[in-house]
């Protein structure tokens, strides 16, 4: 039975609403209704990280922690302060779920299954007293005379509630609530995903993954305040798919230049050195020394550097002409200069976005001006608060968007209880 007063109503159960629902419970506010829109909360959670759910990372400092943040930023330092990727751990533990670390700093359940992470979740709100009402959605959102809010719910029915929490993620309707109590909007963007290549000229090396690769992004129809920030660079692990290029690397370019993509229409040129940032002398030298040591080796059986891909390597070989039997010792100058040109700086045509990703986020929201970072208060309406991804915060992979989610649903809770 939904309530027709609570003390607050919280829109939207999924990570922030549910981190703000709990920690306001647990710090002794009783009467939370908190409302989700489907007939499953916590869905994302359920699908993210391959079904694993990247909580959050072992990045421990707040002052490095935000550089995984293209939108966000240094504004975030004061909250990650408050609630960091540490107390996440200690959060999740204190309520059952042990997080283990990964070699890359990502951080999952032990159980490897997202469906663990949702549990603890709903055994948390439950037994703090929140109750969650399912296949409710909040439609209107006013400003009641006597204090709090007049809310209308979707096919009839309303609350009046003392404070709201807006958890809405990247459903427009939430920003919609938001315009109408007096916020502004920083218009929505994709960001994490991976990128299309004109004519697939990677096709036939699908499934190799590279790493480090240098990848450079230049975007020749930006206007001036773009460009000034070019050329987007990353450098990390790549994964060569049907459609263009994906992995860590290419996910983080594309977050960093998501605006700028954006304005450019998913077109541009990206150039990727394979070596990962080695000089040119550097890589004459691998050269030099596979034709003195490896003289009679064929040139397929010998890469200049052991984790280059072979599939990549023959493919080198093939586009500029060579015959992968030919000896290192007969390798012509000229050749050696195309192969290591190819290595450095292969330049691809970007055509558009490519049609997975592993974590898709929603660039853009709600301005930070708008809120107090230490409480998510709005500037704008008091007894509004604003948390997770429906604010223009995002991270890049590796649990940096779930840690927002919880440190901005905490920092609410703490501050409704307060
Ligand atoms: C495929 C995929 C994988 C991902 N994997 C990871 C990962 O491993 N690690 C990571 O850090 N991030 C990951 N992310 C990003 C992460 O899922 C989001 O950043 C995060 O879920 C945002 O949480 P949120 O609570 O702000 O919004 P959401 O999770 O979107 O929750 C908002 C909820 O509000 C409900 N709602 C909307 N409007 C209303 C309304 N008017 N009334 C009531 N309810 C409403 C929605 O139905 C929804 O359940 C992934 C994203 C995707 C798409």
């Amino acid at each position: 039975m939904l309530p027709i007063h609570a003390a607050v109503v919280v829109a939207g159960g999924g990570a922030a609403g549910f981190m703000a629902a709990i920690s306001a419970a647990e710090a002794g506010v009783g009467d939370i209704a908190l409302l989700e829109a489907t007939s499953e909360p916590l869905h994302k959670v359920l699908i993210s990280g391959g079904g694993r759910c990247n909580v959050t990372h072992a990045c421990w400092d707040p002052r490095a922690l935000v550089g995984h943040y293209p939108r966000g930023g240094q504004a975030l330092r004061g909250p990650f302060s408050r609630f960091a990727p540490s107390d996440a751990v200690a959060w999740f533990d204190d309520h059952g779920l042990e997080l283990v670390e990964e070699s890359d700093g990502r951080l999952f359940p032990r159980s490897n299954r997202s469906e663990s992470v949702a549990a603890t979740l709903r055994r948390a709100a439950l037994q703090a007293g929140v109750q969650l009402h399912t296949g409710v959605s909040l439609q209107q959102a006013a400003v009641a005379a006597v204090g709090g809010f007049d809310l209308l719910l979707r096919g009839g029915g309303a609350i009046r509630a003392d404070r709201l929490v807006l958890a809405t993620g990247s459903h427009p309707s939430g920003r919609q609530l938001a315009a109408g109590l007096g916020h502004g909007l920083v218009p929505p963007v994709p960001s994490l995903f991976t990128l299309a290549l004109a004519g697939d000229p990677l096709l036939e090396l699908a499934g190799v993954v590279m790493d480090p690769v240098e990848l450079a992004l230049h975007l020749p129809r930006e206007p001036q305040a773009v460009r000034a920030a070019q050329p987007f660079r990353q450098r990390g692990p790549v994964l060569i798919t049907h459609w263009g290029l994906s992995g860590p690397a290419t996910l983080r370019l594309t977050a960093f230049a998501a605006r700028a993509l954006k304005v450019s229409g998913y077109r541009g040129e990206l150039r990727l050195d394979w070596s990962g940032g080695l000089s040119q002398q550097a890589l004459e030298g691998l050269f030099a020394e596979a034709k003195r040591d490896q003289a009679k080796r064929q040139l397929a059986n010998w890469r200049p550097w052991p984790t280059l891909s072979r599939r990549l390597w023959l493919a080198l070989l093939q586009r500029n002409g060579l015959d992968p039997q030919q000896r290192w010792a007969d390798l012509a100058k000229r050749h050696q200069q195309l192969l290591v040109a190819a290595l450095r700086d292969t330049r691809l045509a970007i055509t558009g976005r490519g049609p997975f990703g592993e974590e898709f986020v929603t660039a853009g929201g709600i301005p930070l001006g708008e809120v107090n970072l230490a409480t998510m208060e709005s500037r704008q309406q008091p007894g509004l608060y604003l948390v997770g991804e429906l604010l223009d915060v995002d991270g890049v992979t590796g649990g940096f968007n779930f840690q927002h989610c919880w440190s901005s649903g905490w920092l609410a809770g703490q501050a409704l209880a307060a």
